[in-house]
């Protein structure tokens, strides 16, 4: 089987998959409470946050609507948009039945804190939705500057999809103030599909509670009573929180810290590939992603060609998100990627090239 490189799902180690394929247990049984409670403490701390991790069986888009059942009542929500994930959120939130306003910005470019600022400033948001590392175009928005402005409207909650950048950068929910933080498995954590993670401030708890019509599946208010006991609302996919906890054991075996170093110089290597082709960075300077690279194809590349000449070798990249295809194309550095594995697919490109 080729190796992906696509920024998601990304390629899952052999490990991860031994822990995914154990054999099932009861999940109001006490080896499950064992596995989820056991869990816990390393998830906190890598969310930075002393409030619990919520495990929802669902891709991320469950938590994302959930976010907006959840948190938006009659007040209005505010979509930050600047890729193909972050410009979805203002129809999901309208297919809530939710009053949801854009914050449009060109794809490619980061979401400022000003531009909320002037948003925000128009009153009478329950909720702003931004998605930190935008997949499709390869920009991650500056975190500290967001929620600094958030500050000045502490009556509004944010919500924050890290699905490309949880445990690519630091992001200490409660330093930063989020509201809710939450992210999937299948791309910065390299676990197969179908489980999102997420965790929600004390405020957005609080809120939640007083929002009607949550539903069911997605209700924060179930998933807090649950995991009291270390359980969650209904029987969740237990292999993935088999594969979770063989990744947590990773992640601080290698080092939290050391898992960010290796994910820069990840990047730094393709970001010198880039240059040395004399290719360009579809995100500015300052905004580029640590955990993709959205390469601005202005050499000419035939970018499908490239793709199955690359494949033909063993890997598997990406031709551009919808109306960036052949435009761009994109380079994952996630997961357990190292320096010698970047370099054997950039080896593999430039044989591609000729
Ligand atoms: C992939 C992705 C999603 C959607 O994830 P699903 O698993 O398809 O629900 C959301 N946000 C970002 C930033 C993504 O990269």
């Amino acid at each position: 089987m080729p190796k992906l490189f696509i920024p998601g799902p990304i390629q899952v180690s052999e490990k991860t998959f031994a822990a995914f394929c154990k054999p099932m247990i009861g999940h109001r049984s006490g080896d499950f409470k064992k596995l989820y409670g056991g869990i816990q403490p390393r998830l906190k701390e890598l969310f930075g946050t002393t409030q619990p991790v919520f495990l929802s069986t669902s891709s991320a888009w469950g938590v994302m609507e959930g976010s907006i059942r959840n948190l938006v009542g009659s007040g209005k929500v505010l979509n930050c948009m600047n890729g193909a994930f972050s410009d979805k959120w203002l129809d999901v939130s309208k297919k809530c039945g939710k009053d949801a306003v854009a914050l449009q910005v060109e794809w490619g470019q980061p979401i400022r804190g000003e531009q909320l600022r002037t948003a925000l400033s128009a009153g009478g948001f329950d909720a702003v939705t931004l998605i930190h590392n935008e997949t499709s175009t390869g920009v991650m928005s500056d975190i500290r500057e967001i929620a600094a402005v958030m500050r000045e409207f502490p009556e509004v909650c944010l919500i924050v999809d890290t699905v490309s950048s949880f445990s690519v950068v630091p992001l200490p929910m409660d330093e930063l103030g989020i509201d809710v933080l939450l992210t999937g498995s299948q791309k910065a954590l390299a676990m197969p599909p179908g489980l999102a993670l997420f965790a929600a401030s004390k405020k957005a708890m609080e809120r939640a509670a007083t929002v009607k019509a949550r539903g069911y599946y997605f209700d924060f208010v179930e998933f807090a009573k649950n995991q009291a006991e270390d359980m969650t609302p209904s029987t969740p996919s237990i292999s993935h929180i088999y594969a979770l906890e063989s990744k947590i054991d990773d992640i601080f075996t290698e080092g939290v810290a050391a898992r960010h170093a290796r994910h820069a110089e990840n990047n730094a290597i393709v970001h010198e590939w880039v240059r040395g082709k004399g290719l360009g960075f579809f995100a500015p300077e300052g905004y580029r992603s640590k955990a993709l690279t959205c390469i601005a194809n202005t050499t000419g590349i035939d970018v499908e060609a490239l793709g199955k000449k690359a494949k033909e070798r063993g890997f598997i990249i990406d031709g551009g998100y919808g109306k960036l295809k052949g435009k761009t194309f994109r380079l994952s550095n996630m997961g357990d990627e190292t320096p010698e594995t970047m370099r054997e697919l950039l080896t593999a490109l430039d044989a591609s090239l000729v």
